[in-house]
């Protein structure tokens, strides 16, 4: 076991792509294995705090004192077995994709920022451009091995339910309480996830590091796709792609079913036009898609599909982008990539910690909701850019204050958040709380919910170790 006290080595371990500054430990304990990592857990008394590859917006991974446990040393990746894979929580997007590149398998999650680690995905419950189709990693966790602050172990598989008691390695036992919290059913990463009957798995998905320590993953896999169709389509205004969306969901064309809708607003694009300099001057949105195809044979087809129905939909057509080579889609997902990359760079040139939505509504509320952020926020003097996952209704406000708007971005935050409550939606629905959205997270769950979701963090964690400061 590696254990790191100096100052200057813990320094990379206090920063997550949030901007928070802050965090505290007095060690970073890095163990070999499973083994080591009980042991330790067994005689410590110190509050823990799990690190993953720190490209989290929340703060989760920032300790506010105690120690740091970093699994940097689970990097290993097995043989893919029945389309699925083993994996260690330390294992990036990008080494997974890489692996997989030569067989016929692909793994479908794919959170805009490749060098996040497997373990932080599942306790976040990531998801990203493809969820539209595919969902998000929850959908691809088949099994786990988790260990508890206090050193218990259990391995966990799909259809080990909550009716059934959970049962440790030391023979001990618990059952699940009995609470009347369910979790919102639209896209959602806020806080446990709580549904009847449910897979014990699940409430671990998304737990943002307070329930247990994650030291293996089994990954379900999908067939890849022959190719995709992709493209960035530039618009006449933004109300076009808001109603091209509505549209694409409403098509029964079976060549219109994307598996990726990506928004960016006029703001986004002036930002981008630094770096994509043929991005068209009167584009006021754009949508960057993906289309997968089963069968090479298709591609013509489909293709042609694609032209037919966006025309007279508002698309500047002789301006959009559409892949003609593989290193075409690279460059669109370096597009969509791009814009985050910027922002989180601007704030920390400017010391700003991130003032960053992450909230979505059911599919029913998606023309309102982009009204309502438009309205509500040019209502005001502060800069703000809107990008994200228009397909979900999940779309990313960032708000841009000067340092003397910050208090009034904050209320402005309030305002949204009350409205997308009032539509039943999520205040998180892919970044996790951690210790930036606490707040909203409590108005959306009221408090009697948040005890009941305390009930269950005391199960497995009674001396309330990990992840001291996420979500409750
Ligand atoms: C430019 C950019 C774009 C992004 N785009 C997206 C996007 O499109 N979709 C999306 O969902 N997210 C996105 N994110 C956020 C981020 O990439 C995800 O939240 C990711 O899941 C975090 O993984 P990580 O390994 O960096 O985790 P960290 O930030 O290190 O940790 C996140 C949480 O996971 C816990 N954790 C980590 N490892 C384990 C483990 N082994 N066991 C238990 N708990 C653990 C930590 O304690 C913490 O609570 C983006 C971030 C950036 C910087």
């Amino acid at each position: 076991m590696i254990r790191k006290t100096d100052p200057q080595t813990i320094a990379p371990y206090l920063t997550d792509g949030s901007n928070f500054s802050g965090g505290s430990a007095d060690e970073v304990i890095i163990p070999e294995s499973v083994d080591e990592l009980i042991i330790f857990l067994k005689s410590n008394d110190r509050p823990i705090t799990i690190a993953g590859a720190g490209t989290g917006v929340t703060a989760s991974c920032i300790p506010e004192s105690g120690l740091i446990i970093s699994l940097e040393r689970f990097v290993e990746l097995g043989n893919i077995i029945n389309a699925s894979v083993d994996v260690g929580p330390a294992v990036s997007l990008a080494q997974l994709n890489d692996y997989l590149e030569p067989s016929q398998y692909f793994y479908p999650p794919n959170p805009t920022e490749s060098l996040a680690s497997i373990g932080g995905t599942l306790a976040t419950n990531a998801s990203g451009a493809r969820s539209y189709k595919y969902g998000a990693t929850r959908d691809y966790v088949l099994e786990a091995d988790i260990v508890l602050a206090d050193g218990r172990a259990l391995s966990l598989s799909r259809g080990d339910t909550i009716d059934q008691p959970l049962k440790f390695s030391d023979g001990s036992e618990e059952s699940f309480p009995e609470i009347s919290y369910t979790s919102p059913k639209c896209k959602n990463a806020a806080g446990y996830y709580v549904r009847p009957g449910m897979d014990w798995l699940d409430l671990f998905i998304g737990s943002d590091g307070t329930l247990g320590i994650v030291t293996r993953i089994r990954l379900k896999l999908l067939p890849r796709p022959a190719s995709f169709i992709s493209g960035v389509l530039f618009f006449e205004s933004e109300e076009a792609s808001w109603h091209l969306v509505s549209s694409i969901r409403n098509s029964d064309d079976e060549f219109i079913n994307p598996c990726s809708l990506e928004y960016f607003d006029r703001r986004s694009l002036d930002r981008l036009k630094n770096k994509f300099e043929d991005i068209p001057l009167d584009a006021e949105s754009a949508l960057f898609f993906e289309n997968d195809i089963n069968l090479q044979e298709e591609y013509d087809l489909a293709l042609e599909a694609w032209f037919d129905y966006l025309n007279g939909k508002g698309v500047l057509l002789d301006d959009s982008w559409f892949a003609q080579k593989p290193n075409d889609l690279k460059r669109f997902h370096e597009f969509r990539h791009t814009i985050p990359v910027m922002l989180n760079e601007e704030n920390s040139r400017l010391g700003r910690i991130k003032i960053g939505t992450d909230m979505a509504v059911s599919d029913s509320h998606l023309l309102d909701v982009m009204r309502f952020y438009k309205g509500e926020l040019l209502k005001r003097d502060i800069d703000y850019v809107i990008f994200g996952h228009l397909g979900d209704n999940h779309l990313h406000i960032n708000l841009l204050p000067e340092t003397h708007q910050i208090d009034q971005a904050h209320d402005i935050y309030n305002i949204l958040v009350k409205q997308i409550l009032e539509w039943n939606g999520t205040v998180s629905a892919e970044h996790g709380i951690g210790k930036l959205k606490k707040n909203y997270f409590s108005q959306m769950v009221g408090e009697s919910s948040l005890e009941e979701l305390r009930s269950i963090k005391k199960m497995f964690d009674p001396n309330l170790f990990l992840g001291r400061g996420n979500i409750l």
